[in-house]
């Protein structure tokens, strides 16, 4: 083994309180993820190092790559720390590159190592200097720059730098139930969600006969490339087809998707309350249709005193479009099933709706009943893997 990969945690070190608690969760999802590989972890207060095979490597940076909680990481060449050792690493890492100009940077975090960093810097050089032909040092814009880490037993010698997806890791914040249709937006609001370190439950809302089955497996494979950011993901299945059918039986046509969504709301709340989770995640966009509207939003919303977090509230469509295509959900998500949203669509909803209309009309039926039967009879899928899974039909 003579290289490593190195993270460094970045904003991570700002959390002072939590330091270890955030490294330990990092560690545990990196382990997580990487069961399987051949590699050691080894995890210390500023930094974590990952030995691998050099076979392995790709398959691994693509592993990490879909980590939160990683802002950088770089794969360093190790060597023991003495100057020789590190002069001749270095000689031979750039032997290999071609370059014509290079800047060295050292830090020291070994005070007893006999040379400082401003000493290292001009021995290394000089060392690189003498022995391959036609370069020269340019401190400010050079071809390569050339990280040198002088610590206790070992040192790590690296040219490159890897940005990692950022945020926090999974599990540094409470669980939240994601309302996940298999549109654009819900998927891309999970992905923001986890991003900030929460853990996720999905719910899909199916009203079969009247949504086909070919929905609800599109729902199970936005999941699956969900779950390349985490290491599993409940998905719970409620059959809405009793609720569905009430509502437009019973409501005004230009109430029934307020009603609706209300009834989806008390549901998210019990599950959330029956999963652990605090909070309820959503991909509404402020605006984007009738049930969007703010007035909308604060009537439907008004059914749970459970936290509402809508990620991609403030984005426009293309912008969430842009994040789809990154986290690769969008070919998935434009498939086009028909979601339960979308079948009872009324030509004219309410964009203003009023709180005392939709109380009168629940009033007609006894939701709550049906809602715990809903809760009751949830179907619900641990998916751990994007090979997961092969749909089996669950009628
Ligand atoms: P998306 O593209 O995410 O489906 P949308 O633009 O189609 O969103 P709506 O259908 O109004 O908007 O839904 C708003 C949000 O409500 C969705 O982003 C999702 O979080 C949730 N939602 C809608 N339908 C369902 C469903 N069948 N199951 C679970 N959640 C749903
Ligand atoms: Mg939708």
């Amino acid at each position: 083994m003579d290289r490593v990969i190195l993270i460094k945690y970045g904003e991570l070190t700002t959390k002072k309180g939590n330091r270890n608690f955030f490294i330990n969760t990092l560690y545990n999802n990196i382990k997580d993820k990487l069961d399987g590989f051949n590699v050691k972890i080894v995890k210390d207060r500023s930094r974590m190092y990952i030995e691998f095979l050099d076979s392995e490597l790709d398959k691994i940076k693509k592993v990490i790559d879909n980590i939160f909680g990683i802002h950088m990481y770089h794969i360093a060449y190790i060597v023991d720390t003495n100057i020789e050792e590190i002069k001749n690493k270095l000689l031979d890492i750039m032997k290999s590159k071609s370059f014509k100009t290079f800047k060295i940077e050292t830090k020291r975090s070994d005070k007893t190592f006999a040379y400082n960093s401003m000493e290292v810097n001009p021995i290394l050089g000089g060392h690189l200097l003498k022995n391959i032909d036609n370069i020269s040092v340019d401190v400010h814009n050079p071809d390569i720059l050339v990280k040198v880490e002088i610590r206790n037993k070992h040192s790590y010698i690296y040219t490159n730098s890897y940005k990692g997806s950022g945020g926090y890791p999974i599990g540094t914040q409470a669980k939240g139930m994601l309302m996940l249709s298999g549109g654009i937006d819900s998927p891309v609001a999970g992905y923001l969600a986890m991003k900030r370190g929460i853990k996720l439950d999905a719910v899909y809302f199916e009203a079969i006969p009247h949504t086909s089955l070919d929905a609800r497996n599109k729902v199970i494979e936005l999941t699956k490339k969900l779950v390349k950011y985490t290491n599993e993901i409940n998905l719970h299945i409620v059959n809405f087809t009793k609720i569905q059918e009430e509502i437009y039986k019973t409501a005004d046509d230009t109430y029934c998707i307020t009603i609706m969504r209300r009834m989806m709301y008390k549901i998210m709340e019990k599950l959330a309350k029956k999963n652990k989770a605090l909070v309820i995640i959503n991909g509404e966009s402020i605006g984007q249709v009738a049930s969007q509207t703010l007035t909308s939003m604060s009537v439907i919303n008004s059914v749970t005193n459970m936290p509402v977090i809508r990620p991609v509230a403030c984005l426009d469509k293309l912008e969430i479009i842009d994040i789809a295509k990154k986290i690769d959900t969008y070919e998935t998500s434009i498939l086009p099933y028909e979601d339960c949203c979308t079948i009872f669509v009324p030509k004219h909803p309410v964009i203003n709706p009023k709180l005392s209309e939709c109380l009168k009309m629940e009033e007609k039926v006894d939701y709550d009943k049906m809602i715990d039967k809903a809760v009751e009879d949830i179907y619900t899928i641990k998916i751990k893997d994007e090979k997961d899974i092969k749909f089996k039909n669950l009628l």
